[in-house]
């Protein structure tokens, strides 16, 4: 428990996150485009052609540049707080009492039962536990899942970017084909039109995240209604990617699609315990639905990951009863973060737009520099000490915005503060 409990812990904010990327550096994990190279290995060309073009993602290039340069990171979103004592002790009983072994395929019943409990009370939703509810290793395992078992060649998949990386690629190897739908700084809204548009009789799945990250976009009523209206004059079903469902601003409600007339049917909702209780490194996730699409989602869980941690399984489960309250709190912390953030970023000179969700708020950049995102955000790494996500990393297609970066605001008041006085030096210097 102890050792649990110091990392990332008050004593030293800063560093503390740097400790997350101990043993990572960046010339190690482009090794791992290295192995292309070894004589007598084959040609990158033989391998999965989808993995085989990706670089390493944004979120660990940036924690890799804030580690080397003893940067504030303000990049890839993780809280520096770990979540509730009384869930981490729950789930240390179960590492040291058991049970050990392979749990259920589908996840655990305690877990599973509360999480049912947890869509009924939020969200009015009714799901049955023993064929609704699957528990997943992430939010990451339960999209990949959804997107595996939902998709295949001759598919299309819309995303609504921008999109969180993982989805493109999965959707990829599914063998499907990707359609976009871009949304425009500074608003960032959805209609109806640009879904229609890409919309076509082949589209599967349209894959919807709110609230979204990186923008921090929370869809209103109408944003969902216009999703749930393209989804009825199509044949598609939608993956609802719910991560940040308890991190919504200023009274704003987050919206689950499955609540809109017809949509229970047509949607899977995933769910992550690390964003709800600040225990990301667990990874524990799960999906919602109705029981023909978690059937053949499960179809494609039990050859991914199979099952996941009983202990952990069980410290989420002892959440979901016993620490909703401290999870729906974490909102209120995060607002103020977020106005500590945005007021001190408008002084710098960035543009700011408004976050109505999630970790993350998006600022402009083109008051401070003629820069690009993502050089801008290498530079500022290096040189002032801050690590950011340049926003492009999110879009796909030629006209993607280059001009904004995001911040992750997950973090301890002296951090946020630390990383603004870095920045006003900065820009008072250049
Ligand atoms: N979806 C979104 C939008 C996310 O931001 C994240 C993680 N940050 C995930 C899914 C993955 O969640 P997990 O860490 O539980 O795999
Ligand atoms: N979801 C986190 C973010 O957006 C990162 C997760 C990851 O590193 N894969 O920052």
């Amino acid at each position: 428990m102890a050792v649990a409990h110091k990392r990332g812990g008050f004593g030293c904010p800063i560093i503390g996150q740097l400790a997350l990327f101990e043993g990572g550096t960046l010339s190690h994990l482009s090794g791992l485009s290295a192995s292309a190279k070894v004589p007598g290995m084959s040609p990158s060309s033989a391998f999965n052609p989808v993995f085989a073009r990706q670089g390493t993602t944004i979120f660990t290039v940036m924690s890799a540049l804030a580690s080397e340069h003893k940067a504030v990171n303000l990049g890839q979103g993780f809280p520096d707080l770990d979540g509730p004592q009384s869930i981490r002790a729950a789930a240390a009983k179960v590492l040291m009492e058991g049970p050990n072994q392979y749990p259920p395929m589908p996840g655990m019943a305690e877990l599973r039962r509360q999480l049912a409990a947890h869509a009924k009370r939020f969200y009015g939703l009714d799901y049955a536990w023993p064929d609704e509810v699957l528990v997943t290793s992430g939010g990451t395992e339960a999209l990949t899942a959804a997107i595996l078992g939902l998709t295949g060649p001759g598919d299309e998949v819309v995303l609504i970017e921008p999109a969180y990386d993982s989805y493109r690629p999965i959707a990829e190897a599914a063998g499907a084909t990707v359609k976009t739908v871009t949304l425009a700084p500074p608003s960032f809204r959805l209609t109806y039109e640009m879904l229609a548009s890409a919309v076509t009789p082949r589209t599967r799945l349209i894959m919807v995240n709110t609230p979204l990250n990186p923008i921090g976009r929370v869809f209103d009523a109408a944003e969902m209604a216009a999703i749930a209206r393209a989804l009825r004059e199509s044949n598609a079903y939608a993956v609802c990617d719910e991560v940040y469902e308890h991190l919504t601003y200023d009274g704003r409600p987050h919206i689950s699609l499955a609540t809109l007339p017809g949509m229970r049917e047509r949607a899977v909702r995933v769910g992550s315990a690390g964003k709800i209780f600040s225990l990301t490194g667990w990874k524990v996730g799960w999906l919602t639905g109705p029981r023909e699409l978690i059937s053949v989602i499960a179809k494609a869980h039990q050859f991914l990951t199979f099952t996941t941690s009983p202990a952990l399984q069980l410290g989420v489960a002892h959440g979901l009863a016993h620490e909703m309250d401290t999870a729906v709190a974490l909102a209120a912390r995060l607002q103020d973060n977020r106005d500590l953030l945005a007021e001190g970023l408008a002084e710098i000179g960035f543009d700011v737009l408004p976050s109505e969700g999630t970790y993350f708020l998006t600022a402009g950049i083109s008051g401070l520099t003629n820069e690009k995102d993502r050089a801008f955000c290498e530079r500022l790494a290096r040189e002032a000490g801050v690590a950011l996500i340049p926003l492009s990393e999110f879009f796909s297609g030629p006209s993607r915005p280059d001009t904004y970066v995001r911040f992750a605001f997950c973090k301890q008041r002296a951090v946020i503060e630390e990383a603004l006085s870095r920045l006003k030096a900065h820009f008072k210097h250049v």
